[in-house]
């Protein structure tokens, strides 16, 4: 019988997300274990929660507002333009992950894609993100936590999305802000928590995961680079973060923007490539 400790998902999505969150814990009537975050310091029904049911060889990750939560679900509808395209992008990415996302608007299940879903009046509105075939439950508590926090991270991402949320600098180190391009891109939180929901944290040049390499102060370490230069898009553009941006090791980072445009991953991976073992 594995335990999973809901205040360690509910760290690992605040420190993702820049959100404060906490979790809980509990059993549905038929049997499933599920995990669930929700923002703190917020009265639960005006707000909303993310609960991950842990079933046999698969995860559903469920999206619900709270029964009061009229406010959060109209300014959720109007989510400026970045916000609905981050959303769907995360969802994109959790599809090609192999994962059934279903959307429900007003009861009927929507397709994600769909732009006619943010045309019609809501009533309600919430989504399942759900992956089987997972090697989960076989007695790896470690890995079991990692897929819940995988998973659970990606929906988060989904959602604050669409949320009216104020940006955070936090959860990068002094030198890493400084090095970073300033711009509207990558000050959009948003954007970045998409980003590492989708590719991860491993660096993509040189595949370094920090926290592997130096333990748990390294936890969550990686900067968010930009694959296309920040002077060859418009003012119009919108990102995304699937393929403009991507995690890169310190290193790595610092390496790309030795020229300017930077080097591509592909160059910096060929100058790896000798050092490689083999
Ligand atoms: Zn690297
Ligand atoms: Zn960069």
């Amino acid at each position: 019988m594995t335990t999973f400790d809901p205040s360690v998902l509910a760290e690992s999505i605040s420190a993702e997300t820049g959100l404060g969150f906490v979790g809980s814990d509990g059993r549905s009537a038929d049997g499933v274990r599920w995990l669930e975050v929700v923002p703190a310091g917020h009265p639960l029904g005006q707000t909303f929660a993310i609960r991950a049911e842990i079933g046999w060889r698969r995860i559903d990750v469920r999206f619900r507002l709270g029964s009061f939560a009229g406010d959060l679900l109209a300014s959720t509808r109007s989510a400026d333009e970045t916000g609905r395209r981050v959303f769907q992008t995360v969802l994109d990415a959790c599809q090609k992950a192999g994962a059934g996302v279903a959307l429900i608007v007003n009861g009927t299940i929507r397709n994600h894609r769909d732009d006619a879903v943010w045309e019609d009046p809501w009533r309600s509105f919430g989504f399942v993100v759900g992956k089987g075939m997972l090697a989960i439950n076989e007695g790896n508590d470690t890995a079991d936590m990692r897929l819940i926090e995988e998973w659970a991270t990606r929906a988060t991402a989904a959602v604050i999305a669409l949320l009216p949320v104020e940006e955070e600098a936090r959860g990068l180190p002094e030198g890493a802000k400084l090095r970073i391009e300033v711009n509207r891109y990558e000050r959009d939180r948003r954007n970045r928590t998409a980003a590492l929901a989708i590719h991860g944290h491993k660096c993509m040049a040189c595949g370094t995961d920090m926290a592997e390499r130096y333990g748990a102060a390294a936890e969550g370490l990686i900067e968010v680079h930009h694959t296309i230069p920040v002077s060859e898009v418009g003012p119009g553009y919108i990102i995304d973060p699937g393929t403009d941006l991507i995690p890169l090791c310190p290193d790595c980072h610092s390496v790309a923007h030795r020229r300017s445009p930077p080097y591509s991953v592909k160059e910096l991976r060929n100058m790896l490539r000798p050092n490689l073992p083999a």
